[in-house]
């Protein structure tokens, strides 16, 4: 009797894993927030309203995945979710501004002055009579179920903590206190069977492995190599979600390293297998992964410097490479450079949208950005006045600046029109547009762009 009455408060102990006996196989070990890093005033008062909305009216809430995680990390969350055991419906009937959203997951965004919240009703376990396609992918999953349940179907032991900020309480089904102190990323459940279920998982890894800065569990990491192909299988929507997920998670660079490492940017990033393949000159790959390099480490750059940055832009920096390659081959061959970057830009748009659609209006900003580069070269006459005059000069001009860095142009065309920009004197620019008859480089004259063959690195770079 005694015994059971300690073990029964060993049960409610903080820290303690409930593990015995097949009736307590669901309990999580309870942490109090603040023992655990959790800084409950950095949760959103948006979330707080959520918790106290859905607890109020008898449903169970909690803060659950990245919010959780982050915050125990000391980061700043980029969102909350809320995991409840409330139907959407019911999620819905409660909060004056709420809406339903999802077909595959079907959820509740729910939304206090500028802010959402995302709201999801406690998933089943995978069943057998789930719709999967022929290599295992679930094609939908809104079965409800138990929290434990939900617990399980997450990606990684530490996205599946359940915070609630009202009592301050953290619950942990798959030890993933631990794992956030031990800085590691172990997968929930089977490795394998989990990536064929959602193969947008091993994305997952490689962008939490990139921002995070933790290790992966070997048998977490084992199965990617050889399960990469899987992704050719994801919705096209759903795999350019996750890329921009990566290329906006401010360890741009550092995913990239590890999506080309396992051979996953074959699936999701056809642009840079041009770039990277291994028959592709080394002078020509150097200088291509240098343009990528940089223009990722400048987005990562501006985002912890929590500035905006445009997915064009991004998008216009992928792709540029290659376009620059065939626009060079297609000038080479005899065609005039204005003609031959638009067909090289119609080709290599063809090629990535071969692989999946990048949005219509990404497209149409990044060829803004590619089609104005020529014109930075011609600055004579009007030129340079009506270039500035460009609505989107400022992104062409950052374009430019960027082709600049990578050694793709020569810096003085870089320096001339930092000076032109900056200045808001008309005589001086006009002075500036003078010079240039009197240097060689004039501006209307032959163009300056950079050979490949001109660069030193050139011939070691491999
Ligand atoms: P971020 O800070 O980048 O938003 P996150 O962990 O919150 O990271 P989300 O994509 O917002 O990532 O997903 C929220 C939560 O939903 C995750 O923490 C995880 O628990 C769960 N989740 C998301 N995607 C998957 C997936 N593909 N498979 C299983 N669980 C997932
Ligand atoms: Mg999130």
């Amino acid at each position: 009797m005694i015994k059971k009455l300690l073990r029964s408060l060993a049960r409610l102990a903080p820290g303690h894993k409930a593990g015995h006996g097949r009736a307590l196989k669901h309990d999580p070990s309870i942490y109090k927030g603040s023992r655990v890093g959790i800084d409950r005033r950095m949760v959103s008062s948006a979330a707080v309203r959520t918790v106290e909305g859905l607890q109020h009216a008898g449903f169970k809430a909690f803060v659950v995945g990245g919010g959780v995680r982050d915050l125990m990390l000391g980061l700043r969350p980029k969102d909350f979710d809320v995991a409840t055991d409330a139907t959407p419906e019911e999620v819905q009937r409660i909060f004056r501004r709420a809406r339903l959203i999802g077909r595959r997951f079907r959820i509740v965004h729910v939304m206090f002055g500028p802010e959402t919240i995302e709201v999801s009703t406690f998933r089943a376990l995978a069943h057998e009579n789930q719709e999967t396609d022929a290599h295992g992918r679930v094609l939908r999953d809104n079965t409800f179920g138990e929290q434990h349940e939900d617990a399980s179907r997450r990606d990684f032991t530490i996205n599946a903590l359940y915070y609630d900020p009202l009592s301050d309480t953290v619950l942990d089904y798959h030890h993933g206190v631990k794992d956030i102190q031990a800085r590691c990323l172990r997968m929930i459940g089977h490795p394998e069977q989990r990536y064929r279920e959602d193969p947008v998982r091993m994305l997952r890894v490689l962008r939490f492995q990139a921002k995070l800065g933790f290790k992966v569990d070997d048998k977490t990491l084992a199965p990617i190599r050889g399960l990469a192909a899987l992704l050719e299988n994801v919705p096209e929507a759903r795999l350019f979600d996750e890329i921009v997920k990566m290329l906006c998670s401010g360890a741009a660079l550092r995913a990239l390293e590890g999506l080309t490492d396992f051979g996953l940017h074959r699936h999701c990033l056809p642009m840079l297998e041009m770039v990277l393949d291994p028959s592709t000159k080394g002078a020509d790959r150097k200088a291509a992964l240098d343009f990528v390099r940089l223009a990722l480490a400048n987005t990562d750059e501006r985002i912890a410097q929590a500035k905006p940055i445009s997915i064009g832009f991004l998008f216009a920096s992928l792709l540029w490479p290659a376009i620059r390659f065939e626009w060079q081959r297609l000038e080479s061959g005899g065609v005039k450079p204005v003609p031959a970057l638009h067909e090289a830009i119609e080709e290599i748009v063809e090629v990535q949208n071969a692989g999946y659609s990048v949005q219509k209006r990404i497209l149409s900003d990044a060829r803004e950005l590619w089609l104005m580069q020529p014109r930075f070269e011609k600055r004579g006459g009007g030129a340079a006045f009506r270039l500035l005059e460009n609505p989107r000069f400022r992104a062409g001009f950052d374009f430019l600046l960027l082709r600049v860095e990578a050694g793709e142009l020569d810096s003085d065309l870089g320096q001339w029109w930092i000076a032109f920009e900056s200045t808001d004197s008309h005589d001086e620019r006009l002075t500036l547009i003078a010079d240039l008859a009197h240097s060689s480089s004039a501006g209307t004259g032959p163009r300056r762009r950079r050979r490949r063959s001109r660069r030193p690195e050139a011939a070691s770079a491999q």
